[in-house]
């Protein structure tokens, strides 16, 4: 299925979206002030999970976004991504089963906070 079809597909780990009016899914290139930003880059790297470098053609589709990053134009139609947009949405699944670096001191703490409450 997705061998005949030729146009821009999510490069995102576990994500197989591809352009999709019907769904409203669009694409988008990572923003070139990100990738010029070697801080921003990494943020991206990281949350999406990515190993190496950002390839060439790699595209992310717009649900890994909040509906307000993503901006369509009234004149041409075309979606593209806020200066603002940071991908939150629909990320891949080993960010959330990642273990917690929480040290156990401020998980104590807040444990006595809660009984305070009571
Ligand atoms: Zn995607």
């Amino acid at each position: 299925m997705v061998k005949k079809y030729k146009g821009k597909y999510c490069g995102v780990p576990q994500c197989k979206n591809f352009y999709n009016k019907e769904k409203g899914i669009s694409m988008h290139r990572v923003p070139a002030f990100i990738l010029k930003s070697p801080l921003l880059k990494k943020k991206w790297m990281h949350v999406l999970r990515m190993g190496k470098e950002f390839p060439k053609n790699f595209f992310i589709c717009s649900t890994h976004f909040l509906d307000k990053y993503i901006i369509t134009s009234q004149k041409s139609k075309l979606t593209f991504l806020s200066r603002a947009a940071f991908p939150t949405e629909n990320l891949p699944s080993s960010i959330v089963t990642k273990r917690s670096k929480t040290p156990r001191r401020i998980l104590q703490r807040i444990v006595e906070d809660k009984s305070y409450e009571m």
